[in-house]
């Protein structure tokens, strides 16, 4: 079976091809400005622009032809409406020239499901008794195959910032952000210090350079985790002129990463769960997956962390779980496309999770 994934929350337009659990291809555009954030009915035009060349690309990348598509997935939310909105059109002009069913996926939920398929986030440690490193990458890559089976997952987008575990059919938010997500967060600190969308690749390089550590707020309450008020007081400290940019990049990750640590290792330690995932375009960052890496080890549990094309927003992760929900009998046949729409609001927990 073939299946198409569409992703388009916010700034990315991806389309990915899923063939029996195997990526095909994952091919993306996404919108960056020079300076200032997103603006959502421009983030939309881009993807108008750009859907049709993407959607050429990935099938060419998967060297199949569209006529060989089984099934439409797309993001159905949640994310920015007008960006929903062109992901959802182009899934049902899709659905109804190809006459194929569609399958609408929760965008957060899909960053989970993608590390049933992501390896385990450690050093090759060959097997005793192999001798070539070949057989040594071999016996790991099987092992790898396993994947995530039941992992607590901090998820660090741009949006989003939960921690979210299976539990009783839904894949609970056991704890979050109570204002900004941490990706929005670095932005816009990013913004502060004049440096354009998105800020927090360039935030780490800057951090990489700093070498005294400032003090911050620190505030964890609870399960959850809150922003604003450190972005107001970095945002003080930039005005003041008193302090290096590196400085202050490299106290905002040490502060930051902790308090998203702290409370990913403490949803471990309440769920008894032994798996870590990491998801969400800040999830890229290698300090971040350090610090998850070393609190993984002193607690002995698994660290998984996909490659960064997955751990961004991307249609290959939407087409994986538009499989697993359309074998579990979820989806709506072209006929009935008129009956779905998108959710900017979808709560992770609101999704009966029937395929587990
Ligand atoms: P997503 O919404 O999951 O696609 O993630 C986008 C967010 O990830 C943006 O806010 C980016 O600034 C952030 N991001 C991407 N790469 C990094 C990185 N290396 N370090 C920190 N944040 C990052
Ligand atoms: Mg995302």
């Amino acid at each position: 079976m073939i299946v198409l994934g569409i992703e388009s929350t916010a700034h990315t337009f991806g389309i990915g091809i899923v063939k029996n659990g195997k990526i095909l291809s994952n091919v993306k555009k996404t919108y960056t400005t020079k300076k200032g954030g997103i603006i959502p009915i421009e983030a939309a035009k881009h993807h108008k622009k750009n859907k049709e060349e993407i959607y050429s690309e990935a099938l060419k990348e998967a060297k199949i032809k569209e006529s060989e598509i089984n099934v439409i997935a797309f993001s159905q939310g949640p994310g920015l409406a007008p960006c929903l909105i062109e992901g959802m059109k182009f899934a049902k002009e899709l659905s109804l020239k190809l006459k194929k069913p569609i399958v609408p996926v929760n965008h957060c939920i899909a960053h989970l499901e993608i590390g049933r398929i992501t390896r385990v986030h450690h050093e090759r440690i060959p097997k005793k008794g192999t001798k070539t490193s070949h057989e040594a990458s071999k016996h790991f890559s099987e092992k790898c195959l396993l994947g995530a089976k039941n992992p607590v997952m901090l998820y660090a987008s741009g949006a989003n910032t939960q921690i979210i575990a299976y539990a009783s059919g839904k894949y609970r938010i056991f704890g979050e952000t109570l204002d900004i997500g941490v990706g929005n967060f670095i932005d816009n600190f990013a913004r502060y210090l004049g440096i354009g969308f998105p800020g927090g690749p360039k935030i780490e390089k800057l951090a990489k350079k700093g070498k005294d550590y400032i003090e911050l707020p620190y505030k964890v309450k609870g399960m959850d985790i809150a922003l604003s008020g450190i972005l107001t007081n970095l945002k003080q400290k930039i005005e003041s002129k008193n302090y290096s940019k590196n400085d202050l990049a490299y106290s905002m990750q040490e502060t930051v990463f902790a308090m998203l640590v702290e409370v990913s290792e403490r949803a471990l330690a309440h769920t008894e769960k032994n798996e870590l995932l990491l998801g969400g375009g800040v999830a890229c960052n290698k300090r971040l997956q350090e610090m998850c890496k070393i609190m993984c080890k002193e607690r002995n549990a698994q660290f998984f962390c996909p490659e960064n094309s997955l751990l961004v927003d991307n249609g290959a992760m939407i087409a994986f779980l538009g499989e697993i929900m359309f074998d579990s009998g979820i989806k709506f046949s072209f006929e009935d496309s008129n009956k779905i729409d998108i959710k900017p609001r979808q709560r992770t927990d609101d999704v009966n999770v029937s395929w587990k």
